[in-house]
């Protein structure tokens, strides 16, 4: 049954490949579940990293029980867990939400150093020139300052994410090379993904990294890939068809992506 989907799934990408001949596999962002259920404690992994990577050489997402941060690079998938330490994943362990795609620059330059996270975000809206597709980000470089997180491993009944988050574990690194890896999606993807910028970082040695909730740049070079393609797989397992997502979830998500955990 499982491999029937799957095939099933490869038909749909062949038809939304060859419908448009100016559409590629590379320009799809391919989406595991919703970030609302996410929000709503829909922890259970459904598709494997294996799987995954099919479909992307670069993303993130978490992993089975919200365990730690998911960073996608060059067809790697890494984890980072609370004790900050970023570890090489097996293609057997599953994912309960993730976003990759082919990663492949539309756009890349250099930044001027000295940016805020903030400084970068109004700057990028600037270059991209609008909202309503969907980017995939990279940043390699130096940074002066790099915050990120990450989320223990959950146990069931699975709490809400914005509970988690209270017990999030928050690194700070200084003078660090590495790479940031995510997607500044669309505003009308609210409820299904992060609408907006959503970053994880990698450190350059790839022992290190997490969900990224602040930075300060230095010399830092961005690539942008512009994707016009979007499919999403809806996990089909009990937690996810009674979870609510009628909800507005809005202020939740912004707590949950921002929380500086002090
Ligand atoms: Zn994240």
């Amino acid at each position: 049954m499982k491999k029937l989907r799957i095939l099933f799934l490869y038909v749909m990408l062949f038809l939304v490949c060859s419908c448009r001949s100016n559409f590629s596999e590379q320009e799809i962002v391919v989406q595991v579940s919703t970030i609302d259920a996410l929000l709503d404690g829909v922890y259970d992994g459904t598709v494997s990293c294996g799987e995954l990577k099919k479909f992307g050489d670069f993303g993130l997402g978490t992993f089975d029980a919200l365990e730690g941060e998911m960073i996608v690079l060059d067809s790697q998938v890494f984890q980072v867990k609370t004790d900050g330490i970023a570890y090489k994943v097996d293609d057997s362990e599953k994912t309960p939400f993730a976003a990759v795609t082919f990663f492949s620059a539309d756009t890349k330059m250099k930044l001027p150093p000295g940016l805020s996270y903030l400084q970068f975000e109004k700057m990028v809206d600037q270059i991209i020139g609008s909202d309503n597709y969907f980017y995939a980000i990279k940043i390699t470089g130096h940074f002066t300052m790099m915050k990120t997180r990450s989320v223990p491993k959950q146990k069931k009944p699975y709490p809400q994410l914005k509970d988690v988050v209270k017990h999030q574990k928050v690194f700070e690194f200084n003078n660090i090379e590495g790479t940031v890896v995510g997607f500044r999606s669309p505003p009308y993807v609210k409820g299904i993904n992060v609408a907006g910028y959503h970053l994880h970082f990698l450190t350059k040695d790839k022992k290190a990294g997490g969900h990224i909730l602040d930075f300060k740049a230095g010399d830092i070079t961005l690539e942008i890939d512009v994707k016009n393609n979007f499919f999403m797989m809806l996990p089909e397992i009990q937690s996810f068809k009674t979870s609510n997502l009628k909800k507005d979830r809005t202020r939740e998500l912004h707590n949950v992506e921002k929380l500086s955990g002090k």
